[in-house]
């Protein structure tokens, strides 16, 4: 018997399971309201600026894990690309993530690593236990000061509520440093597909077995009904019309301007200030080899802009919230009822995770359901 296999959503989750399903012998249909796929990472090619243009804000891929590399390949070549993010706080640019010109530059200070990190022990408020929260973790590790400065308001605005009630996961995605190394992450591999994401996830999609169908929303049921098994990486609450209410999340509001010439000198600056309404600017040129260092005549610039997610906008961020564990908790319980459903992605799973998590995870659940049917 062949097995009718939907898959909801044309991102980097479901494009992923399609690809693996697809390699195991396995037809599917995907569905994605959008008229594109690659979901959030979408990029489309902007001629006045003559670069890749992250549709939904900056998009870099960057992991340790060699399989996710091994199977992304298989679609992109990658650009070498080291993502360089400064922040602008009290009209004054720092380096990030929190490095050792981070620390002379605010302290005024020219410590090597040895008296940076002996004077940002002093810093750390030890009493405080990391674990309880966003606020906990860096005032544990960096004190009040860089706190302030770098993280409190930054933070607030991003995600609409007081970093005491953020997880420490959250700022854990970022490395502290003692040198002068300012590559934003840590991971062994980064990059950028050479011809953007949304030619990356087509190539994914691009197989016999895998017929898509974009600019459609279809519901839960429908697709539930005419399914063996869907996998379903929308947001956990639509699969039950949102009857226990909606989960908290946070939309962005994008700006774009062209400017001449080279507006900012790197990717991504943050607006650390309370009293800027923006989080951040990303200037789409530098999305690039890091090894092209062609003048930029036209700049395209992003200013990116946090808010309460309402019905109708897109959900980027999910909120954990302790207030809102309890319905999710909900839905997921029910969720685990439903035999033909496999939950996955950022929305389905309603966790806030990179690319190759989700390609990671993608693969995982692929594996588990491949063993499962075969
Ligand atoms: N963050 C901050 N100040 C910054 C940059 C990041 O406080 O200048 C915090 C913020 O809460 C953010 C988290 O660290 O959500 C993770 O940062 P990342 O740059 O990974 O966020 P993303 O690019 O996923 O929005």
């Amino acid at each position: 018997m062949t097995l009718r296999i939907s898959i909801v959503g044309a991102g980097i989750t479901g494009a992923t399971i399609a690809r693996a399903l697809a390699d195991a012998g396995f037809s599917c249909e995907v569905y994605d309201q959008r008229d594109h796929v690659a979901g959030n990472c979408h990029t489309t090619f902007d001629e006045k600026a003559n670069c890749f243009k992250h549709e939904y804000g900056p998009h870099i891929f960057h992991t340790n894990n060699s399989r996710v590399l091994n199977f992304t390949k298989r679609f992109c070549s990658f650009l070498p690309y080291k993502h360089e993010v400064k922040s602008l706080f009290s009209d004054k640019i720092f380096s990030l993530p929190i490095n050792l010109h981070t620390i002379n530059q605010y302290f005024g200070q020219c410590f090597n690593p040895i008296e940076a990190k002996a004077f940002i022990e002093t810093l750390g408020k030890k009493n405080i236990n990391p674990e309880d929260s966003f606020e906990a973790f860096v005032l544990h590790n960096l004190g009040e000061d860089l706190y302030q400065a770098f993280f409190k308001n930054y933070t607030t605005k991003q995600w609409g509520v007081s970093p005491d009630q953020i997880p420490a996961s959250v700022i854990k995605r970022l490395p502290i440093r003692y040198n002068y190394d300012s590559n934003y992450f840590h991971h062994t591999t980064q990059g950028l597909p050479e011809l953007g994401y949304t030619d990356m996830v087509e190539k994914m999609l691009n197989d016999p077995l895998i017929v898509c169908e974009l600019g459609k929303k279809i519901s839960f049921s429908d697709v539930y009904e005419k399914s063996d098994l869907v996998f379903w990486s929308g947001p956990i609450e639509e699969v039950f019309q949102y009857d226990e209410g909606a989960l908290p999340y946070r939309t962005l509001d994008f700006t774009d301007t062209y400017l001449d010439g080279d507006a900012q000198g790197c990717p991504v600056m943050n607006f650390a200030d309370a009293d800027v309404s923006a989080t951040r600017r990303t200037q789409h040129n530098y999305f690039r080899s890091t090894n092209d260092t062609k003048p930029i005549e036209m700049s395209l610039v992003t200013d990116e802009f946090s808010r309460q997610w309402e019905h109708g906008d897109v959900q980027y961020y999910p909120v954990h919230l302790n207030s809102s564990n309890d319905v999710l908790e909900s839905y997921q319980r029910r969720a685990a009822t439903l035999s033909k459903l496999h939950l996955c992605g950022r929305l389905g799973r309603f966790r806030y995770i990179d690319m190759d998590v989700a390609i990671a995870d993608a693969l995982q659940l692929s594996d588990r359901v491949i063993q499962e049917v075969l």
